[in-house]
């Protein structure tokens, strides 16, 4: 019997924290394979503000194709709006999810007992539309999705498609089906009677192939309530862009902040990527406090997809080992970053989840 071939992951360390916690990343998992007999080729590609330093310019040409030959990769957070302002400094992100068709954003919140979550019960993933919505940056073919027809004028666009809006409901019935069977829509038809009315109804022409899953739906301002109120009452939900994003930080304040925030970007093909959902944290990179949970748990996200999309044991089992690693890291102060009520260098939770996964 031949050896399964190994996995070729991209890393793209992004900008401040990004040079932090991917490393970071990159080690556990890479402890984690290992272990596991997984193999995995690491490939280290330019993009960011280093990148522009190195290549001159922030999405170098050549990583897009290097990437699609790629399993999947690893994607730091990005620090866009301290580029400077050139050309050749674009934000990375809408071309990365719109080049791979990266339509879907599955962003898990969870609460862990010490950290300072709001409740103990939160066990929930938002889904959140990629590339359409109100994003100037990726809503359009071309230009851009805001503009200014005189100087005191300003017009942005949303945009939402029928497909757009089935794309994301099915990725999201089908996470649905491995949970609670339970789905939220999450909009506001009462006002946006069209753009959220397509997407309602993309919504429920997809839930035909899914009779198993019952679906609620919320508008969107009294989700903004109830997640406060009662999160542990819901389950998956998915949304448009622009809630999503919005919604998805408001449910990392519930279990600690936004380095407890992990995310997986996903396709209709196997490829994905792993990205946290908060951004590059310049007030807190250089001074090894920055909490890598999101970025591992992205990381984490992605082989446990990985695995089951190329059907293999071994990387399951190492998604599984990297999650009793940060369970073990996170029950103790001293393996927790000071944002989760820990005293811990993140150096020292990097550690403290290394050690356990060997437990
Ligand atoms: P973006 O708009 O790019 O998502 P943002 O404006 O939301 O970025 P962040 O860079 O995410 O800003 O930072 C917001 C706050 O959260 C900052 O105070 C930052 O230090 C903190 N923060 C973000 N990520 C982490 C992390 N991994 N560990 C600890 N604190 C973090």
């Amino acid at each position: 019997m031949t050896a399964a071939r190994a996995l070729r992951i991209g890393v793209l360390n992004g900008d401040d924290i990004g040079h932090e916690i991917v490393p970071a990343s990159v080690t556990v998992a890479s402890a984690a394979a290992e272990a596991e007999g997984q193999a995995i080729d690491w490939v280290q590609l330019p993009l960011g503000r280093a990148a522009l330093d190195s290549h001159g310019h922030t999405m170098p040409e050549g990583t897009l194709d290097a990437l699609a030959g790629l399993d999947g990769w690893i994607l730091g957070p990005i620090g866009h709006r301290d580029y400077p302002k050139v050309p050749e400094a674009v934000n990375p992100h809408p071309i990365l999810r719109k080049h791979f068709d990266l339509f879907a954003n599955l962003r898990p919140t969870r609460s862990y007992p010490g950290i300072g979550c709001l409740r103990d019960d939160i066990d929930l993933v938002i889904v959140r539309e990629n590339n359409e919505g109100f994003q100037p940056d990726r809503n359009l073919h071309m230009g851009s999705g805001e503009f200014r027809p005189n100087p005191d004028l300003t017009i942005s666009v949303r945009v939402i498609s029928r497909e757009g809006s089935q794309k994301v409901a099915r990725a999201a019935f089908q996470i649905a089906q491995t949970r609670k069977r339970r789905l939220t829509l999450v909009h506001k038809n009462t006002v946006f009677k069209l753009g959220c009315g397509m997407f309602v109804e993309g919504c429920y022409e997809v839930a035909e192939e899914f009779p198993d899953v019952t679906v609620e739906e919320v508008i969107v301002d009294t989700m903004a309530m109830r997640l406060v109120r009662d999160p542990q009452s819901f389950d998956v939900i998915v949304t448009t862009n622009m809630f999503g994003d919005i919604l998805t930080d408001e449910a990392a304040g519930l279990v600690g902040g936004l380095g407890m925030a992990p995310g997986l970007c996903i396709g209709r093909g196997s490829i994905a990527m792993a990205q946290a959902t908060h951004g590059s944290a310049p007030d807190i990179a250089g001074k090894g406090i920055a909490n890598p949970y999101a970025m591992i748990e992205s990381t984490r996200m992605l082989f446990e997809w990985l695995g089951h999309r190329h059907e293999r044991p071994a990387c399951l089992a190492l998604a599984a080992r990297m999650r009793r690693g940060m369970d073990r890291a996170l029950a103790d102060p001293a393996t927790r970053t000071p944002d989760i009520r820990g005293s811990a260098t993140q150096q020292a939770m990097v550690e403290g989840i290394l050690a356990g996964m060997e437990e």
